[in-house]
C-alpha cells in the first residue's frame, strides 16, 4: 500500500440528496423536499472550508451523484463548482461527473441550447492554477442562488456552459410498463430526447444505468433495453442487478406476493447476454457492473478500487484517506442544514485491507496482482491486529469497531490461500496470466461466490 504522506490524486464526492420522487425498490439517502436547494448548497460549501485541508493532493476527479444532482438545476450547480475551485486544487481534474434523470432536461430544469463549447470527450486538465476561480466557466454567473424550481436566464445555457464532463443518466429500462411499475417518472421516449438534446449540446460522454431482474422483465424485454439503449451510441453503460432492499416498497410488494423479481437463473442469463451484446457493441467490460468505449471508463469510480484519498461531502457521504481511516457523514439532512455534521470513523484492520484488495480487486478486468494478495496476508492473528487511532475531524465523532477487530478465521495462511486459488483456477471460475487473477466468464457469474471463497471472514 502506498505510504500515506504521497498518496496519488484525490477524489471528491458530492451527495446531492433530493429526488422528484421515490423510486420503489430505492434505499438511498434522499428527500423529496426539494426546495431546500440553496440552502443546501450553502451548507456543503461551508463543509468544503471546513474540511479543505483534508485533500493533500490535487483533485482528479469529482462525481455529483445521489439522489439526484440535476434536482439541483444549472445555478445551484455553478455555485458549487465554484466553491470546489476555491477551496480545492482542481489544477490536474480530468473528470466532472454528474448524475441526471432523464426528464430533468425534458422539463425546463435543465433548459439545453446549442453548443458553445468545444468537445468533452478528451480528458484533460479543466482548471489552470492561475485563472481566477470566478472565470474558471464558461458562462455568466450570477452571484445569487436563484431556486431550483426557476433558473434565471444567466444559466439558459445550461450544462453545455459548466466544466461537467460526464453526464451519468437513470435509465433502467427502455420498456414503459417497467419504469412505471419501478415508479420512475421518465418513459424511453424521455430517455431518447434527452439523450438527443445532450449531444446536440455538445456533450460527448454519456454513461446509462440499466437494471436486470425487474418484476415482469424478461429475457426478451432485456435484450429490447439492451438494443435501444445501444442505439443511442452512449460512451459508457453500467448495468445493476436489481436487489430488494429492507425497508422499501419493493421489499414490501415482494413480501406480500403483488411482485416477484426475476429468479437467479434468469438474472445470470440477463448479465450474460449483456456481457455477450455489448462486447459485440465494442464496449471493454472494466469492471463487474461498468462497460465503456475505449478511452471512456469512469475514472472517479475507477479510484474507488485502489488505495486512493476522496473526500466525500453531504450527508451520507463517504471519505477515505487513502490508507487505513474511512469515515461517513451521518444521513441526517435537518441537522447538516443547520451546521451540525456529525461523523463516524473506523479504522481499517490489515485483515479489511486484504479483504477489501479481493473485494475490489476482482470485480475489475485488471483483476488482483497475486504477490500484493500474498504480502496482504494478516501476519499475526487478525483479531489482534494493531489498529491506528481515529483522528476526529468534527466535534461529533465517533469511532466504531470494524467488523473483523472481534474473531476471525485462523486458516490466513499462505497454504490456505494457494490450495483455494488452485481450485478455483481448477474450476475455471479464476485465471492467473502474468501473476494478475481474474474472474473468468463462468467466474463472473459466481462471482460472489468466488470473492467470498477467498476472504477471510469472522465467525
Ligand atoms: S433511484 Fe435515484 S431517482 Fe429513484 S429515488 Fe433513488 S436516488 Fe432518487
Amino acid at each position: 500500500m502506498a505510504a500515506p504522506s504521497s498518496p496519488p490524486l484525490s477524489g471528491i464526492y458530492i451527495h446531492i440528496p433530493f429526488c422528484a420522487s421515490r423510486c420503489i425498490y430505492c434505499d438511498f439517502y434522499s428527500t423529496t423536499l426539494r426546495n431546500q436547494g440553496p440552502q443546501y448548497v450553502a451548507a456543503l460549501v461551508n463543509e468544503m472550508e471546513e474540511r479543505k485541508a483534508f485533500l493533500r493532493d490535487p483533485v482528479r476527479t469529482i462525481y455529483l451523484g445521489g439522489g439526484t444532482p440535476s434536482q439541483l438545476g444549472p445555478s445551484n450547480i455553478v455555485t458549487l463548482l465554484r466553491a470546489l475551485a476555491t477551496h480545492f486544487d482542481l489544477s490536474r481534474c480530468e473528470e466532472i461527473t454528474m448524475e441526471a434523470n432523464p426528464e430533468d432536461f425534458i422539463d425546463g430544469t435543465w433548459p439545453l441550447s446549442s453548443p458553445s463549447q468545444p468537445s468533452m470527450a478528451a480528458p484533460s486538465p479543466l482548471f489552470a492554477p492561475s485563472v481566477p476561480a470566478a472565470a474558471k466557466f464558461g458562462c455568466q454567473a450570477s452571484p445569487s442562488q436563484p431556486s431550483m424550481a426557476a433558473p434565471s436566464p444567466p444559466y439558459a445555457g445550461g450544462l453545455e456552459c459548466l466544466p461537467i464532463t460526464r453526464l451519468s443518466l437513470g435509465v433502467q429500462s427502455m420498456v414503459d410498463s417497467e419504469l412505471s411499475l419501478l415508479h420512475r417518472r421518465h418513459n424511453a421516449a424521455h430517455v431518447r430526447e434527452a439523450v438527443q438534446r445532450l449531444s446536440e449540446a455538445g456533450i460527448r460522454n454519456i454513461s446509462l444505468d440499466l437494471m436486470y431482474g425487474l418484476p415482469t422483465q424478461t429475457l426478451q424485454s432485456w435484450e429490447y433495453s439492451i438494443d435501444e439503449v445501444l442505439k443511442l451510441h452512449p460512451q459508457h453503460i453500467s448495468a445493476y442487478n436489481l436487489s430488494v432492499e429492507e425497508g422499501t416498497p419493493l421489499n414490501k410488494r415482494v413480501a406480500k406476493g403483488e411482485l416477484t423479481p426475476c429468479d437467479d437463473d434468469t438474472c445470470l442469463q440477463m448479465a450474460a447476454l449483456l456481457r455477450q451484446k455489448l462486447k459485440a457493441a465494442g464496449f471493454e467490460h472494466y469492471e463487474i457492473s461498468n462497460y465503456a468505449l475505449p478511452g471512456y471508463h469512469s475514472r472517479h469510480n475507477s479510484s474507488y478500487w485502489t488505495p486512493t484519498p476522496y473526500l466525500g461531502l453531504g450527508p451520507g457521504a463517504h471519505s477515505y484517506d487513502g490508507d487505513r481511516r474511512r469515515s461517513w457523514n451521518l444521513p441526517d439532512l435537518n441537522h447538516y442544514l443547520k451546521g451540525v455534521r456529525q461523523e463516524e470513523s473506523e479504522t481499517l484492520t490489515d485483515l479489511d485491507l486484504y479483504n477489501e484488495r479481493i473485494m475490489l480487486g476482482l470485480r475489475t478486468a485488471q483483476g488482483l496482482d497475486l504477490h500484493d494478495l500474498e504480502s496482504l496476508l494478516p501476519k499475526t492473528n487478525p483479531a489482534t491486529s494493531s489498529q491506528t487511532a481515529a483522528q476526529p475531524t468534527s466535534s461529533q465523532t465517533t469511532t466504531q469497531p470494524t467488523s473483523s477487530q472481534t474473531t476471525a478465521q485462523p486458516n490466513s495462511s499462505l497454504t490456505t490461500l494457494h490450495t483455494t486459488l488452485h481450485s478455483l483456477i481448477d474450476r475455471n471460475l479464476l485465471q492467473l496470466h502474468n501473476n494478475r487473477l481474474t474472474l473468468t466468464e463462468p467466474g463472473l457469474s459466481l462471482a460472489d461466490e468466488v470473492i467470498r471463497s477467498l476472504m477471510i471472514l469472522p465467525d
